[in-house]
């Protein structure tokens, strides 16, 4: 898994009227990440796609609740990180669909060792295109440091060795095209270097990445009635937003209510399971991807909503937040996925309630759309998406989603304590 951070040099920063209280953390998921050397899609009908050059952190093992001052311990090294990017209109969220075409996250190509590096906030980064410096930066200017980062991350999600964090890209991106060969250095480093290709070319180039982690998608807003009574106005694109693969628990187990917030609130969904390899997929044809369906409990702590920058990982990424199940049911046995009564109970009272036949953007329009720019392979799941009726749980509830056919997923609230008991 590779965590991006975006706004973290100071000079960006300075220059925004509202900027992020915290770091806007996102995911680079698993259709993303690349190597060394590998081609770079430039999707057709785009003027032109922006290299971001950054140090990423790798994890030497598992890091969960590390204190800043011991955060060096759990580092492995660093390597280099290409976080490609369509050109970004603001920073809202940051859009899943500017960051997550196929093959945008070239990595490598070795990880350099802790000790090999003395000072990695003082390391130089550079973005070369067909060999001419182009976008350049130093890490002294980072806002949120590497153990800042660590710390606030591992309170919330735990991460694995191997797990890299890229700390940030430098201001001042720049335009490439097919054709253009981009290369990131740093001092120290072996360069990483990408072809950037035609979709054509890269069609007839790639190889598919090894099956890896699931990629789990989910969508804001996708119930009118949940859009107005958030406030907002139902969105005209989907609101897509990468759930951490550890934010996924099961059936009957219990989910963590952090110590001292106001607000986390169930949101109960049905989840699309993918089950063919889908690319470019027209919205005509969208079902026969569809492998079958599921029940997701999409909590989420509002307490860390920052509206603008939303939302970010810390309020719906967090280790086992997200109780998905009971099972997967086929699609042969789900006659309408359009009309699915939702129903959610809290220690049995009906506290939410809504009907698939009122979502914003149906699962042929959700697959079209999201795989004009990733490849979702099985068992891939795209959450679509909560009706109206939230409210606060608190330790001790009993929180059951119930979608008509798919049945009752149930999840239990525990307090911080509880939770760290049962798993540290
Ligand atoms: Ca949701």
């Amino acid at each position: 898994m590779v965590i991006g951070v975006a706004l973290n040099f100071a000079s960006e920063m300075s220059g925004l009227a509202d900027p992020p209280k915290t770091p806007v953390l996102f995911l680079k998921p698993e259709n993303t990440l690349t190597s060394h050397l590998a081609p770079v899609l430039h999707p057709d009908g785009v003027p032109a796609i922006q290299p971001g050059p950054s140090l990423a952190v790798v994890m030497a093992r598992r890091a969960r609740r590390v204190d800043r001052k011991v955060a060096f311990d759990f580092v492995k090294g660093y390597t280099l990180f290409n976080d490609f990017s369509l050109k970004e209109t603001s920073f809202f969220r940051p859009p899943v669909r500017t960051k997550c075409f196929d093959s945008f996250g070239p990595l490598g190509p070795t990880v350099v060792s802790r000790s090999a590096i003395p000072d990695p906030h003082d390391v130089t980064l550079r973005c070369l295109v067909n060999g001419d410096v182009r976008q350049q930066g130093t890490t002294r200017d980072l806002v949120w440091r590497i153990p800042e980062l660590i710390e606030l991350i591992t309170s919330f999600m735990t991460l694995e060795e191997d797990d890299a964090i890229a700390i940030g890209v430098p201001p001042g991106r720049v335009d490439v095209v097919a054709g253009d060969r981009v290369t990131v250095e740093a001092d120290g480093f072996p360069g990483l270097t990408s072809h950037v290709v035609t979709e054509r070319e890269y069609r007839d180039s790639r190889t598919m990445p090894p099956p890896g982690q699931r990629t789990f998608l989910a969508l804001g807003l996708n119930y009118a009635d949940h859009a107005s009574e958030l406030r907002f106005q139902a969105p005209e694109e989907p609101l897509l937003f990468l759930k951490a693969p550890g934010s996924v628990t099961g059936h009957n187990q219990v989910s963590c209510r952090p110590d001292g917030v106001e607000m986390m609130h169930y949101e109960g969904e049905l989840v699309v399971v993918i089950g063919r390899t889908a690319s470019k997929v027209k919205r005509s044809e969208a079902m026969d991807y569809v492998g079958g369906y599921t029940i997701a409990n999409d909590y989420a702590v509002r307490d860390y909503l920052e509206n603008y920058y939303r939302p970010n990982l810390r309020v719906k990424s967090r280790d086992g937040l997200t109780p998905l199940g009971p099972c997967i049911v086929e699609k042969e046995h789900v006659a309408n996925p359009h009309a699915l009564e939702i129903r959610t109970y809290v220690n049995g009272e009906l506290r939410q309630q809504g009907n698939t036949r009122d979502m914003v953007f149906d699962i042929p329009f959700l697959l079209e759309y999201v795989t004009s720019f990733m490849t979702l392979r099985p068992f891939d799941m795209i959450s679509t998406g909560t009706p109206k009726g939230l409210s606060n749980v608190v330790p001790g509830d009993e929180v059951e989603v119930e979608i008509e056919g798919l049945g009752r997923l149930s999840n239990r609230i525990v307090s911080e304590k509880d939770w760290r008991s049962l798993h540290e």
